[in-house]
Order: structure tokens, then sequence, then C-alpha cells
């Protein structure tokens, strides 16, 4: 077999196309490997949200090299692909930068990976594919592998929002939504491997508008229906979305269908009306409130979630204090929250008002210590309760297995490693900073049937 290593960058999205460039490479006799050493390909799948992402991925190259010039000293050949969003954005400065990249590939070409491959192989030289054809990539790609109980499948790309600070719809291009049948297919596939919970995944995955057979094009809410239907599928996730497309039929799916987990990432990204313009979020403050209490009349315990930026171009201390006031008043299970840091390309990087770091570094510190307090106030209201957990893997402990919550939470309970795969009830005992710590809530005995 030869070896094939992938590092991955970023997003579940990126998690996702990880795993299908593995089922790609599989059948050409590629097996994965946990280190790069001697790998006959690397595949960098790259993320360019975070700061310095292209000098990150860069400098990972260096390291590469001599992995490289050792294989190859020893008569080998070791392929170094660059895979996902940096590769979309750099194109060919990437090879120019660093000769030792046989590939580029950006995230909507990956699955013409084995081609570009042979096309190396043969000696044609590099290879660079950076063309948007997502429906092309969908319909090219083999039928995904479980591992494990809980899977992510993604149902839409790209994004038309153009939010002044994101580098998405460069590297992702517009909107697309996979067609009903094709996304019904793979998550049929899934749960007759075993799969009991699928996150959908788009960058914008509540614009989901996807074609179905009736002629029609179905909304997310339609679709998780269709999902729900599914014998052995139990649980639904979907992520991220946008509060703009957060529609009635979706927030009634909250409601109606049992099998959507409460739990909802909806990002806000500030509090206040003024930056959120700035940022063009095509939301306000007072939307997003409103459709907090909209989701929450639906379903009164939910876990919601959201990403926050801190020291946006122009946020003043009044901006920044309308944020904490609506962290205050929405109370969230969980966030992720960053210093703004400029993208290359985006509009926002081009602005003149930027806020000192040190200001951005003391904002962000407040705002985390808010959420943290949430997060475990939240963990904390979860204690002396029995809910439904999924059990993932193992936990470190002999016998312990790992699960998760219906509101996503990671939870331990020891003697449980047998029941991996399964849901089963579990009271939970104890809130830790990041999991909960519980114990299997034991099997009612069954009923003696009458003679
Ligand atoms: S909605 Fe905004 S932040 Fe989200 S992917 Fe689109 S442009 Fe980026």
């Amino acid at each position: 077999m030869k070896k094939l290593f992938i590092k991955t960058y970023g997003c579940q999205m990126n998690v996702y196309d990880s795993a299908r460039i593995a089922d790609l490479l599989t059948p050409l006799g590629y097996a994965a490997a946990d280190a790069p050493d001697g790998a006959d390909i690397v595949v960098l799948n790259t993320c360019h949200i975070r700061e310095k992402a292209a000098e990150k991925v860069y400098s990972e190259l260096g390291r590469l090299r001599r992995l490289k010039e050792e294989k190859a000293e020893q008569g080998g050949r070791m392929l170094i692909a660059v895979a996902g969003c940096v590769a979309q954005a750099e194109g060919e400065e990437i090879t120019r930068r660093q000769n030792i990249v046989d590939i580029v590939v950006g995230p909507q070409a990956l699955h013409r990976i084995p081609e570009m491959i042979a096309r190396v192989e043969r000696r044609e030289g590099r290879a660079l594919e950076t063309e948007f054809v997502p429906d092309e990539k969908f319909d090219s790609l083999p039928a995904v592998r479980a591992e494990g109980p809980a899977a992510f499948l993604t149902v839409q790309e790209g994004c038309d929002k153009f939010c002044t600070f994101c580098v998405v719809p460069y590297t992702r291009g517009a909107e697309f939504s996979r067609p009903v049948a094709q996304i019904e297919a793979e998550a049929r596939h899934l749960a007759a491997l075993g799969v009991r919970e699928i996150t959908l995944l788009g960058q914008n995955v509540n614009a989901y508008c996807g074609a179905a057979r009736d002629g029609n094009s179905w909304s997310l809410a339609r679709l998780l229906n269709r999902l729900a239907e599914i014998d052995g599928l139990d649980r639904l996730r979907y992520t991220t979305s946008h509060p703009r497309d957060m529609s009635r039929d979706l927030i009634e799916a909250h409601r109606d269908l049992e099998k959507l987990m409460p739990y909802l990432h909806l990002p806000v990204q500030s509090g206040s009306d003024r930056v959120l313009e700035a940022m063009n979020r095509r939301h306000t403050r007072d939307g997003y409130l409103h459709l907090v209490e909209k989701i929450r009349t639906a379903r009164s315990v939910i876990a919601l979630s959201s990403d926050f930026i801190v020291g946006f171009p122009g946020e003043s201390d009044a901006d920044f204090e309308q944020t904490m006031a609506l962290v205050r008043e929405v109370k969230y299970a969980q966030a992720f929250s960053f210093k703004y840091s400029p993208r290359p390309g985006t509009p926002a990087a081009a602005a003149r008002k930027q806020v000192p770091e040190q200001v951005k570094s003391d904002r962000l510190q407040a705002l985390q210590s808010l959420l943290a307090e949430q997060q475990a106030g939240f963990a904390k209201s979860c204690e002396g309760l029995s809910m439904p957990v999924l059990f993932e893997k193992q936990g470190r402990k002999a016998g312990q297995a790992v699960g998760r919550s219906p509101y996503l939470q990671p939870v331990h309970v020891d003697d449980a490693e047998h029941l991996i795969g399964e849901i089963h009830d579990v009271t939970i005992a104890r809130a830790l900073t990041n999991s909960l710590g519980g114990m299997l809530v034991a099997a009612r005995p069954k009923a003696v049937a009458a003679a």
C-alpha cells in the first residue's frame, strides 16, 4: 500500500472534504498514515479563515521539504498537494514560492485529484485546478465511508453574502446546493453503515435550496423532514447558519422534528447595528434578538451558539458594550470569539480605522470570560438531568466512552465502552470545563409477559 497523509486545517467542511479525498485515493492503493514521514503523498487541506493562513501553509511546506528530500535520497517520491481555500486563493503563487508542491487544487475541484496525481506521475509537470465546478465535484465523488456513528454531509457550498471581513465568497464561490436525491442517497448509505447522527454542512447551510425530483427547490427544513424519515438515522444537526436565512419553516422544524437536535449555531458577530452594517451582515441587532425569541418559543430548551468578532474596524467602546449586552440577553450555551484580523482582498482589510491591538485583546478577554461563564451555567443546568447520549468513541480511562448530548456537549461515562455506536440515557452527574460527566441510566426491567 502507498502512504497518504492528510493534514486538515479549519472548519468541518474541510474535515468532510479530507475524508472524501481519502475515499478517492483508497481505491488507488493509498492507505492513511498518521505522520508525513515517508508518505507517498501529503495533502495539506487548507483554510483561509484564520490570521496569516497562507503563511502557516508556507511554513508547513518548508518543513515538508526535508521529508520530500529524504524520500528522494532513498529512491522514492513524495508528492505534495495543497488543497482547500488557500489553494484557491493563492493559485500558482504556491508553486512559485514553494517548488516542492506538485498539485494545487481548490475545494471545488478536489474530485480531480486522482487524475492530477496521474498527470504528475507521468512527469507532465505540476497540476493546478482552481475552477468552481461544485456540481461536477459531487457527481464525481465515490460513495462515502463511515468512521463511527456520527458523520458530516455537505449539502451546500459557497456564499453570496459578502460580509466585508470574510474570504469565503472568493475562495468557495457562489452558493450552490446539492440536489435532494443525491443528499438523501448519501444519508441512506451512511445510515446503512451504522451512522446514527448526521450533521448537514454548508457555509450558509440554511440558504440551502436544492433541486428535488418533484421539480421544486426544497428548503433546508424540507430536506431535514425528508432525512428524518430514514430508519436508523436518529439525530440531525446542521451548521453554519446565517440569521437572514432562518426561515419560518426551519424554526418550525425545531418545534416539530424530534430528530433535529436542540442545538443551533447562529453567528451574530456583533451586537452593534453600526458594526453590523459595516460588516455587511444584512441583519440588525433587534432582528437577531427577535429571531432568538421565535426559536426559543418553538423549542424552549435549545443550546444557542454564535461567532463573534471583536475590534472590527471602527468598533467603539459603545459598540463593544452593545455586543456584551446582546450576549447577556441571549445567554449562549457555547460560542467562538476572535479578534478581527484583516484578510487580504476583503473590503474591511482596507478600512482606515483599525482598532489598536491592545484594545482588541482587552475586549476579547472581557467577552470570553462572559461567554465562559454562560457556557458553565448552561452545563451546570444539565446536572441531575437524564438525556440521550450517542456514544462515539473510547474515553481516556479504560472502559470509558465519550458521546454527545443533544446539546452537542461531550459526555464522559465510565463502563460504557460496549455502547459505542448506540444511544443510551445518561444522568449527568457533573459539569466539567468543556464536557459533562455522567452515569448510565439503568435499563428498566422488562415486564414479565402474562402467561
Ligand atoms: S455569511 Fe458572511 S461570514 Fe458567512 S461565509 Fe458568507 S461572507 Fe463569510
